[in-house]
């Protein structure tokens, strides 16, 4: 037991680093919950490919769209997830898209097929150093908060597989007023107790 609990307290610890070099797998995101109330705050972080369906760089409009879609879906985060026990708004909410989809999302260059000149890629010569992905996949992170009118007892992310079909399971770690608990939520179990 004591082994069990000094080794979940370190995990808790260490949850931002391992958050950072965890394994991208496809379909796969995990989110940090931390609840104190009034304040909910999610960190949701995975592989591209669950929240539009590639990692490339967007290059058709349908991929851009996507990405539009995806970064709208973050803003309207109270769609994603709902609490039980309390009335949660959002608060505050950021999306960091992976750095080949920077420039895609911030501006809308209208490029023809013969410009040349121009890079459809970033290459990342010179600002790619902290990041350890493979070229060719691309982690999303979506930071964000919810107030609540109180505690939440439990919080339901039905609405996230239903806007991301493409995520097929959440690793989901809870750090609550009264503990922690962790699982992995899907589709048809998205409902997870906060302590
Ligand atoms: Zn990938």
């Amino acid at each position: 037991m004591t082994r069990t609990a000094l080794s979940a307290l370190a995990l808790v610890a260490a949850a931002p680093v391992l958050a950072q070099q965890a394994a991208h797998e496809h379909g796969v995101a995990r989110l940090d919950v931390a609840v104190d109330a009034p304040r909910v705050e999610l960190r949701l972080e995975g592989a591209g490919d669950g929240f539009v369906g590639f990692e490339h760089a967007a290059a058709t409009d349908e991929e851009k769209a996507a990405v539009r879609r995806a970064q709208a879906a973050f803003i309207e985060a109270d769609r994603l997830f709902a609490f039980v026990g309390a009335a949660c708004k959002v608060d505050g909410n950021r999306v960091t898209l992976p750095e080949n989809l920077r420039g895609d999302a911030a501006g809308h260059g209208a490029h023809g097929g013969g410009d040349h000149d121009r890079h459809d890629h970033d290459h990342d010569h010179d600002h790619d150093h902290d990041h350890d992905h493979d070229h060719g996949h691309a982690d999303w992170l979506a930071e964000l908060v919810f107030v609540c009118s109180g505690t939440p007892v439990a919080m339901d992310a039905a609405g996230l597989f239903r806007s991301f079909p493409g995520l097929r399971e959440v690793r989901t770690q809870v750090v609550g007023e009264a503990g922690q608990t962790g699982g992995t939520l899907r589709a048809g179990a998205a409902r997870i107790d906060l302590p």
